[in-house]
C-alpha cells in the first residue's frame, strides 16, 4: 500500500477517502482537515485567544498539538476529577505533554481539581447531589470552562470532540427525537449573551481512529483507558453500532453527520452548505437566557444548575455532619 500523495510507503489507510497516507502527508491531512474546519465555521482567527479543555486523551491532545503548529494562540485547561486510579495519570499525561510540547510555543496549562473547588471529589459529589456520575461531571465541566474562558477574555473554548463523537450524539438524539438538542448540535455555538463563552469543535471532521493514529504518530503521550465512569454509556454503545456499519459501508459515519449539517444549514439559512448558522440559535438564546441570581452566568432558570446542585451538595453533607 503506497501513499496516495507521494507514493512512498503507507502507514494508514483511509477507506472513506479511498485514501492512504504515509506519516508526514498523514500529518499534512489532518492540519488541513483542522484548518478547513476552522475557516469554513469561521471559529477563531490567527489572532484570537483559545482555551483548549484538555482530558489527557488523544483527542484534546492532539487538538492542542494541532493548533499550536498551525500557529494559534491556544492554552488548556484540564479538570481534575478525583476519580482513583485514573485521574492522576490523566493529570500527568496532560502536564508532561505541557512541559515537552505546549510550552517550548509559549502555551500555559492551568488545572481545576474539583476535590479543592467544589468540596469532594466526582463520585463524592455525584452521591451527595443524587446525580449519576457523568451528568455531575458534565455540569462542573461546562460551567468551569466557560468561566475560565470568560473571565481570563478568551474569545473561544476548543474542545476535542471528533466525527465519531458527534455521529455518535446525533444517532443519539435522532433516536430520542431530542428536536431542542438537535437544533443546537453544531461545530460552533457562539457566544449568544453576555457570561458565555463561543465553543467550538475543531476535530469534527476528522475520525477517532485518524486521531489515535495522529497521536502515535506525532508521538503525543496519552491515556488509552477511556474514563471508568464511561463503563456501560449510551455513547459507546452507539459508536459500537456506527463502527460496526461504518466497516460494512465506509463513509457512513460521514454521510450521517454531514448529510446533517447540510440538511440543517439549509433549514437555518445560513445558505453554505455544511456550514451552521449560528445567528438563529443566538437569537434564540437570547430570547430565553438571563444571569443566575448566584453566579451571574446564564441560565434559563432563576438559579444556574451548577449553583443548584452545589447548594444540594452543601446541604446534604451539613446534613449528613449533624448528630442524629
Ligand atoms: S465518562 Fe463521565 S465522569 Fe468520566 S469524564 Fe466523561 S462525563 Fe466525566
Ligand atoms: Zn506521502
Ligand atoms: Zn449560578
Amino acid at each position: 500500500m503506497n501513499c496516495t500523495k507521494c507514493k512512498t510507503k503507507a502507514v494508514i489507510d483511509l477507506p472513506r477517502h479511498n485514501a492512504a497516507f504515509c506519516t508526514p502527508c498523514f500529518t499534512t491531512y489532518v492540519h488541513e482537515q483542522t484548518a478547513y474546519a476552522i475557516k469554513h465555521q469561521r471559529m477563531f482567527g490567527p489572532e484570537d485567544r483559545i482555551l483548549v479543555a484538555v482530558s489527557g486523551g488523544k483527542d484534546s491532545l492532539a487538538l492542542w498539538d494541532i493548533l499550536l503548529k498551525l500557529g494559534y494562540k491556544a492554552d488548556a485547561l484540564y479538570v481534575d476529577l478525583g476519580i482513583p486510579g485514573y485521574s492522576a495519570k490523566s493529570r500527568e499525561k496532560v502536564e508532561r505533554f505541557t512541559e515537552r510540547v505546549a510550552r517550548p510555543h509559549g502555551a500555559t496549562l492551568q488545572i481545576h481539581t474539583v476535590q479543592e473547588e467544589e468540596g469532594a471529589g466526582i463520585k463524592e459529589l455525584s452521591n451527595l447531589v443524587h446525580r449519576p456520575t457523568c451528568a455531575t461531571c458534565g455540569t462542573i465541566k461546562r460551567y468551569q470552562f466557560n468561566k475560565a474562558a470568560v473571565e481570563q477574555e478568551y474569545d473561544v473554548m476548543a474542545t476535542g470532540h471528533n466525527l465519531d463523537d458527534e455521529a455518535a450524539r446525533l444517532l443519539g438524539n435522532v433516536l430520542h427525537w431530542q428536536e431542542e438538542y438537535l437544533d443546537k448540535q453544531s461545530p460552533i455555538l457562539p457566544a449568544s449573551v453576555e457570561g458565555f463563552a463561543k465553543k467550538v469543535k475543531p476535530l469534527y471532521r476528522l475520525a477517532e481512529r485518524e486521531l489515535a493514529a495522529y497521536a502515535v504518530l506525532n508521538k503525543i503521550d496519552y491515556i488509552v483507558e477511556e474514563c471508568p465512569m464511561a463503563k456501560g454509556s449510551m455513547m459507546l454503545l452507539y459508536k459500537e453500532a456506527l463502527n460496526r456499519l461504518e466497516t460494512e459501508s465506509p463513509g457512513t459515519k460521514h454521510r450521517f453527520y454531514f448529510g446533517f449539517l447540510d440538511k440543517q444549514a439549509l433549514r437555518q439559512g445560513s445558505g453554505q452548505a455544511g456550514a451552521t448558522a449560528p445567528q438563529s440559535m443566538a437569537e434564540k438564546d437570547r430570547a430565553s437566557l438571563h444571569p443566575c441570581s448566584t453566579c451571574g452566568q446564564p441560565t434559563t432558570g432563576a438559579i444556574c444548575s451548577y449553583c443548584k446542585m452545589m447548594a444540594r451538595s452543601r446541604l446534604s453533607s451539613s446534613s449528613a455532619r449533624r448528630p442524629s
